[in-house]
């Protein structure tokens, strides 16, 4: 009989797809269902990007590219870096990837494996532990608390750290719960990692400018002391409407950069060259799509918010970034995961349950606004109906 190496028996998932799955499947049975479940934005890729992707088919662009990606695209990465962060970086230092995802992995199995401990947000992006559990590594949670806004402490994250601690991952703009750290309190973390060098960082910044009430995220690349030590990971996904499109890229320490791109050579070889392309589009060319989807996120941000606060046992903070609330539901009693499966299949509304993103994420549920503000507010009355039988 064949049998998988045990590190298979300790992969996890992210419950999103397994929603989404089962949301289209309700729907094609015949069910008006209500995705407030997967966490992509419900745009279209601008039409100026996905030009430039036809064109690069038309012109030839058909073969191999490097496993670092374009220097053209990389370029226009180390541009946008500078616009967002103020930080000038060298495309020599910029992997174009497959995703977001892809640098996850490629960071957590570049420093997990048994004996070793990686710390990861809790409530966070679920697939940060399923990869540390994979590599064997012990996955120490770093917890996420509301009443700290859903920001990291930096106090809180540094007694976690021991000797075997190997990596750090955090996020901000976060998902589930649209938290924000404040400056002052990565400033804090990151004096106070200085008397640890042997923990190396994954900032994932990949909701970076989708930032509301005139908060802006603070980039880990600000601080030149980490930067040795520091990956950060970005992409295309959120900002233009590009989830489909599988681009990614990130930010690696010079000691990094060799082995990464092994790791590419390995697994992917490289990524297709007309999304490259459409990716320079998107950096380069006009972002009024992008600004009109942001305007549209924050308008339904509010509704979201106080629709869930007018809701009897339900509580939610604004988030400040992303395009998720994290509503509390401790009152209605409920655990969440029951919750969340009784709103798809008798009341059709789909969302995620908090547990879905870690052992404290117990008590909460992740809508995702990326839906129409009819389509919201139909959710929130059918919400309320539910609770209140
Ligand atoms: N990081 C975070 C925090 C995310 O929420 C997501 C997607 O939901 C990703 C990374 C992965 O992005 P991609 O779809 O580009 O792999």
């Amino acid at each position: 009989m064949i049998q998988t190496i045990s590190a298979f028996e300790r992969i996890g998932e992210e419950n999103a797809f397994a929603v989404l799955a089962r949301a289209t499947e309700l729907a094609q049975s015949g069910k008006d269902i209500i995705n407030l479940g997967i966490g992509q934005p419900d745009f279209r890729t601008p039409d100026h990007i996905v030009e430039a992707a036809i064109k690069a088919l038309r012109d030839g662009h058909h073969g191999y590219t490097p496993a670092t990606g374009l220097l053209a695209t990389r370029e226009a990465v180390a541009r946008r870096t500078f616009t967002t962060t103020g930080v000038e970086i060298s495309p020599e230092c910029v992997m174009i990837m497959p995703g977001g995802k892809p640098t996850m992995y490629a960071a957590i199995v570049m420093f997990g494996e048994p004996g070793a401990e990686i710390l990861y947000p809790d409530p966070g992006f679920p697939i940060y532990k399923s990869m540390i559990d994979f590599t064997g590594a012990k996955a120490v949670p770093v917890p996420i608390r509301e009443e700290n806004g859903f920001a990291f402490s930096a106090e809180e994250t540094l007694s976690l750290i021991t000797p075997r601690t190997r990596l750090l991952i955090l996020n901000s703009p976060a998902n589930p719960t649209g938290g924000v750290t404040p400056r002052a309190e990565i400033e804090k973390l990151v004096k106070g990692l200085a008397v640890h060098p042997h923990v190396a960082i994954l900032s994932d910044e990949i909701y970076d400018v989708m930032t509301y009430d005139g908060e802006s995220a603070t980039s880990l690349l600000q601080f030149p002391e980490i930067r040795d030590r520091l990956i950060v990971l970005n992409g295309w996904s959120k900002t233009w409407a590009m989830t489909g499109w599988r681009m990614g890229w990130s930010i690696w320490p010079d000691a990094l950069y060799g082995k990464v791109r092994k790791l590419a050579v390995n697994c992917w070889s490289c990524v297709n060259a007309p999304s490259q392309y459409a990716g320079i589009a998107a950096i380069d060319g006009p972002q009024d799509e992008v600004d009109r989807m942001m305007r549209a996120f924050d308008r339904r941000r509010q509704v979201v918010v106080e629709g869930l606060n007018a809701i009897d046992g339900i509580s939610c903070i604004t988030p400040k970034g992303a395009f998720y609330a994290f509503p509390n539901i401790k009152e209605t009693g409920r655990p969440a995961k029951k919750l969340a499966s009784q709103l798809l299949e008798e009341a059709g509304v789909a969302l995620i349950a908090g547990p879905d993103f870690g052992t404290l994420g117990e008590g909460y549920i992740r809508l995702s606004y990326a839906n129409s503000e009819e389509n919201i507010l139909r959710a929130l009355e059918r919400i309320e109906s539910f609770l209140a039988r």
